[in-house]
């Protein structure tokens, strides 16, 4: 089974294509199933406005338009209600109600930020340096062990602000990967990852050191194509690579789809 949970809408500032373009892309990809998991929303303290997700009051259109694609295409390709959210601890507790409230099907755990991104302390950037290397890991754990989470996105998108792949990065992705086996949560092998490496000529995240040691481990691996256009989903390239390298070189466990149970 084709299944791909991470996928963006424009309203994140940052993505390009229709919301039904990504339905039409995913069908002439092969995707049997689909989820929509565009960058939450958050109910800030402070007057902060995100520029890399959408507002609380853009919510209600995101999720109309998502069950609105799910009817028109059912019978085609399942689609499925999500977002991505990081794991801001002050509030926590407002996520949790919300994703009750909204019904989503799931959400998934991409942690870009350290605190709240009101702080802009981007973890793809500031763990070059070993003090926030060790908060990143702290908030991966943290937000796995909430049981929130259907998966963790990027799990080595550390990589993106350190040079070499030293001890410590070693020492996280193991302490990582031992949480997230512990708690049964699957890792994501994140294919927009892999096409901003090819793009910089630098391997940034889906790193391999990170993936060996997954495996060594004895993690579960799921690829997300994390869309932030469209044709991601209908380039198969990539897809066809991942699945290459998890499947015959690193031969890691990996599961095609998920059942997501809601909350
Ligand atoms: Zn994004
Ligand atoms: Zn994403």
């Amino acid at each position: 089974m084709k299944a791909n949970y991470h996928t963006h809408t424009t309203r994140c500032h940052h993505a390009r294509g229709s919301d039904e373009d990504y339905v039409r892309s995913a069908i002439a990809g092969g995707f049997e199933i689909l989820g929509f998991s565009d960058h939450t929303p958050w109910n800030y303290a402070s007057d902060y406005v995100a520029g890399m997700r959408m507002k609380l009051e853009q919510f209600q259109d995101y999720k109309q338009s998502v069950l609105a694609l799910k009817e028109k295409y059912r019978g085609q390709i399942e689609i499925l209600l999500g977002l991505e959210a990081e794991y801001f601890p002050r509030y926590m507790d407002w996520l949790k109600e919300f994703v009750k409230q909204e019904q989503l099907d799931y959400i998934l755990f991409g942690n870009h930020f350290y605190q709240s991104d009101e702080l802009q302390i981007y973890y793809g950037r500031v763990c070059a340096d070993d003090h926030y290397l060790d908060c990143y890991v702290e908030d991966c754990i943290r937000g796995m062990e909430s049981g929130l989470y259907a998966y963790l996105c990027h799990p080595d998108v550390f990589m993106r602000g350190r040079d070499r792949f030293d001890e410590a990065s070693e020492r996280a992705s193991r302490t990582i990967c031992e949480a997230a086996k512990q708690l049964h949560i699957p890792l994501e092998y994140n294919l927009e990852g892999l096409r901003l490496s090819g793009l910089e000529g630098k391997e940034q995240y889906p790193h391999h050191r990170f993936w060996e040691i997954a495996k060594d481990v004895g993690n579960t691996a799921i690829i997300g194509v994390d869309a932030h256009d469209n044709h991601s989903l209908d380039m198969e390239t990539n897809w066809n690579e991942a699945v290459h390298y998890l499947d015959e070189v690193l031969e890691i466990k990996r599961v095609d789809h998920m059942e997501m149970k809601g909350f």
